[in-house]
């Protein structure tokens, strides 16, 4: 015998025993959602459920299999939950609604020991109390009810997401890990099971769910823009719309570049030699390295123009570099001894203008 026919794959489905095809395949989607391996860190707990609901729907969506399951299980719901709903109503109309959980359990009990197991049994047993307090006999409950199947709009998720500025210029796609809260498919959001606290959402009648968005985010996203996805929100329940996930745009500042309207600045070392001789330095732009002409008798503060290297959308800025002589902080001897020969040979007093201007 397979060892499926010792489980109650409905219960492992989080479903009734007389779901339609259809039930059964959103019960799996959404039980799969939250045991896929993959959102669960391949967690020992996460592959032991996933294999358990793979299965139950593998078996209650294959008609044959299901067909021998239900029978041999006693789920052969057509003609039995009628009577149970029979009975129920009676023994409910017999005891106060106080006792009607007790009595309707020992009085059913007897019966469904011919046919049920005990967990199929509990759920049926769920069902039928559903059924019974919509009646009018309990207005308390009746008010709840009415409650559970008013409209609820799903919550917004907000989302910070911080990019680089050279992806805020050019755009970018970010893949985004949104946590769904979604009403517990086990419990269906009512936190207890027969009294005792749901084993899914273990009490809170919510779970969590993580999905993985790819976002296009457009070029030119300036810092603190909002994107909206509509409809990635949290889940609406009995009708009600489903909330929009936002997300906020933060830009990661970077140390060496500022930015002055559609211009961006940044400061770049040169050596001495590189300052007097000239050189062709690499310069690092928002879009990559490029290669900068440093002519020579070159000196700090000065500042060179690399066009169109800077933001903006329709008109784009510049970068604009402004170099800054560096001294290394340590030299060989040969390097030093040059120094000198140079100090004795050069004739410059920089300082010149400044001592007669006093
Ligand atoms: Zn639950």
């Amino acid at each position: 015998m397979n060892q499926y026919y010792q489980k109650d794959l409905y219960a492992i489905l989080g479903i009734e025993p007389d779901a339609d095809e259809a039930q059964i395949k959103s019960a799996y989607r959404k039980q799969a959602r939250i045991w896929h391996p993959d959102v669960n860190d391949n967690s020992q707990e996460s592959i032991v459920r996933f294999k358990e609901i793979t299965e139950a729907y593998e078996v209650l969506t294959d008609e044959h299999k299901k067909s021998q399951y239900d029978i041999l299980k006693g789920f052969n719901f057509k003609s039995s939950s009628y009577t149970t709903q029979t009975q129920a109503k009676k023994a409910y109309t017999q005891s106060s609604s106080t006792q009607t959980k007790t009595e309707f359990k020992t009085e059913t009990k007897q019966q469904e020991n011919r046919s049920h197991d005990k967990s199929s049994f509990s759920q049926v047993f769920e069902n039928i109390l559903d059924g019974l307090f919509t009646g009018e006999s309990s207005p308390k409950k009746t008010k709840t009810e009415k409650k559970k199947h008013k409209p609820e709009n799903g919550r917004d998720i907000n989302l910070n997401v911080t990019i680089k500025i050279s992806e805020a210029i050019s755009g970018t796609n970010r893949t985004v890990n949104v946590l769904h809260s979604e009403r517990c498919p086990k419990c269906e959001g009512r936190r207890f099971i027969n009294g005792a606290k749901c084993p899914l959402c273990k009490g809170t009648g919510e779970i969590s769910i993580h999905k993985k968005l790819s976002v296009k985010i457009p070029a030119g996203i300036k810092k603190g823009a909002k994107i909206r996805i509509a409809d990635e929100g949290n889940k609406g329940y009995n009708g009600g719309k489903s909330g929009d996930l936002y997300l906020f745009i933060d830009i990661e500042e970077s140390s060496f570049f500022k930015y002055e309207g559609n211009n961006v600045l940044c400061e770049i070392p040169i050596t001495p030699f590189e300052a007097v001789l000239g050189a062709n330095i690499e310069v690092p732009t928002l879009s990559g390295n490029v290669s900068m002409k440093i002519p020579p008798y070159t000196t700090t503060g000065q500042k060179f123009r690399l066009s169109q290297q800077g933001t903006g959308k329709n008109k784009k800025g510049d970068q604009i570099v402004t170099v800054k002589i560096v001294v290394p902080k340590e030299m060989t001897e040969k390097e030093l001894e040059l120094y000198e020969q140079l100090k004795l040979i050069s004739k410059h007093n920089v300082r010149e203008n400044l001592l007669n201007d006093k």
